[in-house]
């Protein structure tokens, strides 16, 4: 896409961003009228997830010749992951630590709400749902981890064949190119996309007025978590600056239109295609990318992982329970254990709170106390997940690249 055109977009997209937001205070539930628009632009941006995940891992897997580099690049990546998640948890024990959010909240509020189920959330459960019996069917269910698995497998196993394996990778290496070339075309819809999520999705909260209300009502939480993920993201500014040598301003510009998908769906798998462009028009080495970007989006979460210490904080502090030293250490390892579980869609960092929770012996319902404004703290910590998973491309991208010198 051309520089012009690319900032068109950009500005087309805050525009469509703040008008959103002020249709959406003004006019409460009469924006649900355009919710339709928001689903359309996030459907046509899921459908090209499964696709783009097979043909982008393979072909980045199977670019990389000779196995052995899949490990360096793999060792990498996790790294990485691991680190990044977990100075996330360390800000967020900071942040609920220094604000104190819970103290004095009344435990009235929202206590009624169902408690979500952990689900498969469970450390022996996390490692089986890496594989699946039938990867069609894991297709069909969105399953991304097996699907990105038996990729990464199946790569290794066409990278070994030679000449033979050669008309496969080239196969999807196409496959590649033509679904970013649909991506493209779908960024058209963008900004009206923006509109109608915020619009509606704040039409749904009541309009401005009833969200401002409960936003001041859970403020100092609201608080807590925001504050800690801009300190986050001037983490990750410095990895970008230090470890990828980049220029800040120059890479947040290229994945403004990403970071702005990611807030306005709060999904970060559906912001996988456009956080690949982003990455691709900062010019980020393409089997990085390739590899990083869908392994990141599914396992690396760190706006999850910060936003899961400061709401368990939160809920002990709200119940008069004080965690000590070592029951926050058992925080950062099960918050960083429910990030990684946690589904890149809408609200999954709530359910999967519940491990944490039932690591330090806090009661479930204590998550009703945040229902009511988890949706707008997803649409921030989305981003911050979606900031994290394109910045660790250009890290190992610029790792890989100066081993290679
Ligand atoms: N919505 C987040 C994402 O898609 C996950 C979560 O924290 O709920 O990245």
């Amino acid at each position: 896409m051309k520089i012009l055109s690319e900032q068109k977009l950009l500005l087309a997209m805050l525009a469509g961003i703040v008008a959103g937001g002020i249709s959406g205070y003004l006019w409460g539930e009469s924006m649900l009228a355009v919710q339709w628009l928001g689903d359309l632009f996030i459907t046509a941006l899921k459908m090209l997830i499964v696709p783009l995940v097979a043909a982008s891992v393979i072909s980045g897997v199977a670019g990389l010749g000779d196995v052995r580099r899949l490990g360096r690049m793999g060792g990498y990546a996790v790294s990485y992951y691991a680190c990044t998640t977990l100075i996330a948890v360390s800000i967020g024990l900071l942040m609920a630590n220094l604000w104190q959010p819970g103290v004095g909240v009344s435990l009235g509020s929202g206590l009624g709400a169902p408690s979500p189920k952990a689900g498969d959330v469970g450390i022996t459960d996390l490692i089986l749902s890496l594989v699946h019996p039938n990867i069609v069917a894991a297709a069909a269910d969105m399953k991304l981890l097996p699907i990105i698995v038996f990729c990464i497998a199946f790569a290794a196993a066409l990278s070994t064949l030679g000449e033979r394996g050669r008309p496969v990778i080239a196969f999807f290496e196409s496959l590649n190119d033509g679904m970013m070339k649909l991506v493209e075309w779908i960024m058209w819809l963008a900004p009206l996309g923006v509109f109608a999520l915020i619009a509606s999705r704040l039409g749904a909260a009541g309009g401005g007025e009833a969200f401002i209300g409960q936003l001041a009502g859970l403020g100092k939480y609201a608080a807590a978590v925001i504050s800690g993920l801009l300190a986050h993201a001037a983490v990750l500014c410095l990895l970008l600056a230090m470890l990828a040598r980049r220029r800040i301003g120059e890479y947040l510009g290229h994945m403004a239109t990403a970071l702005m998908t990611a807030f306005s769906t709060a999904s970060s798998s559906a912001t996988l295609p456009l956080t690949m462009e982003g990455v691709q028009l900062a010019g980020v080495d393409e089997k990085a990318r390739r590899f990083v970007l869908p392994l990141g989006a599914t396992i690396n979460m760190d706006g999850t992982a910060l936003y899961e210490a400061v709401a368990v904080l939160f809920i002990a502090q709200a119940y008069g329970i004080d965690l000590s030293f070592a029951q926050q250490m058992v925080v950062l390892l099960t918050a960083t254990l429910a990030a990684i579980g946690a589904a890149g869609v809408p609200e999954a960092g709530l359910v999967t709170m519940v491990i944490v929770l039932e690591a330090v012996g806090l009661p479930l319902e204590g998550i009703g106390l945040l229902l009511a404004i988890d949706w707008f703290l997803d649409r921030c910590r989305t981003t911050i997940n979606v900031f994290g998973d394109a910045v660790g491309a250009a890290v190992v991208g610029s790792l890989l690249a100066r081993n290679r010198s």
